[in-house]
């Protein structure tokens, strides 16, 4: 019998796109990270339907699960299938046993019914009950009116805003614009070439950034609170974080696993029910941050969430069949394909 700690938390995903693995390659091989975002994530949010955003938030929520991963703050896009886009991704993670923070990305994108659509989807996830946060793709897809009113509906709904923030070079004036808005409450995410700082948390993503080749945003140099997310890529935490000490140290010899260790467990501000639930894990030692650091492959034998329900026990999950899940993503991706 390994240790036993919380459930971990994924503070930054996108449920929308785990059915993005396999996907055709884009027409036009990206070489920057605008043209990633061109060729790839456009090209794909703006395929998915609802059915499609099922299957893709049931795997998502099923790998976190498996992973002893049991509260995930997501941030969806889908631009053709906006209304109620955010329920079926709460459903997906209540089906498995997985808590959700979802918002909807607003963007001017898709011209201004795609704004209001997205900011009414927020409005009405929230209204009704839903836990979340108000969304926003990012302040260089949207003009200062936008992040005015996704701003103001989130303080009038009293949550925060997660948005994607100085990313990239082409979002390197969002510090500037955000700068009267943000809040404390604010979720802000990857920060790689912010200029300033700003109210809010930092969400880091260290395998995103890689991946996008958008370089280290030194998380820590920053006075805000980090926690840690994967951006879409899974929801393996303990892996995320062993990534996430390792670009830290590549940047600073003096960094310690601890630091990045305190990025995970700051998820827990975001989804604190997520410290009640207990994993159970393959290895002795996963209370120590150096242990974790330097052992690849450590993984989640039992979940217990509320009310003491086992949802995964010896690394399988109890509420929903894996194969099934597995051939319902399938069957969407091959739909979700055939259309990019
Ligand atoms: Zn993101």
């Amino acid at each position: 019998m390994g240790a036993v700690t919380g459930g971990l938390v994924c503070s930054h995903h996108h449920l929308y796109s785990t059915l993005a693995r396999g996907m055709p390659a884009p027409p036009h091989t990206p070489t920057d990270f605008a043209q990633i975002l061109e060729q790839v994530w456009w090209r794909l949010d703006a395929a998915l339907d609802l059915d499609m955003l099922r299957a893709s938030a049931r795997l998502g929520a099923l790998e976190a699960l498996l992973a002893g991963t049991t509260g995930i703050v997501d941030h969806n896009e889908s631009p053709n299938a906006i209304e109620g886009s955010l329920d079926v991704i709460a459903e997906a993670c209540a089906e498995v046993g997985v808590r959700a923070v979802c918002a909807y990305g607003v963007t001017d994108r898709h011209g201004p019914d795609g704004t209001r659509r997205g900011l009414e989807e927020n409005d009405r996830f929230l209204r009704s009950g839903g836990r979340g946060m108000v969304g926003v793709h990012a302040a260089f897809t949207c003009t200062d009116e936008t992040l005015a009113a996704a701003a103001g509906l989130a303080a009038d709904r009293g949550v925060g805003v997660h948005i994607h923030v100085a990313e990239g070079p082409s979002d390197a004036a969002a510090g500037e614009r955000l700068e009267s808005l943000a809040q404390d409450d604010w979720l802000i995410v990857h920060c790689v070439r912010l200029d300033r700082s700003l109210p809010g948390t930092i969400a880091h993503n260290p395998r995103s950034n890689m991946n996008n080749g958008v370089g280290y945003g030194r998380p820590a140099h920053f006075p805000n609170e980090v926690v840690l997310g994967t951006d879409g890529i899974g929801a393996d935490m303990l892996e995320e974080f062993r990534l996430a000490y390792v670009a830290h140290r590549a940047d600073d010899i003096l960094a310690v696993p601890d630091t990045a260790w305190s990025w995970v467990t700051n998820g827990y501000r975001l989804i604190p029910d997520c410290e009640n639930d207990r994993v159970t894990w393959s290895y002795d030692h996963v209370d120590s941050p150096w242990h974790v650091a330097f052992t690849p492959g450590i993984r989640a034998l039992d979940v217990v969430g509320a009310d003491g329900e086992v949802l995964v026990r010896n690394g399988v999950p109890t509420r929903v069949d894996t194969a099934e899940v597995r051939a319902q993503a399938a069957e969407q991706a091959r739909r979700l394909f055939a259309r990019l």
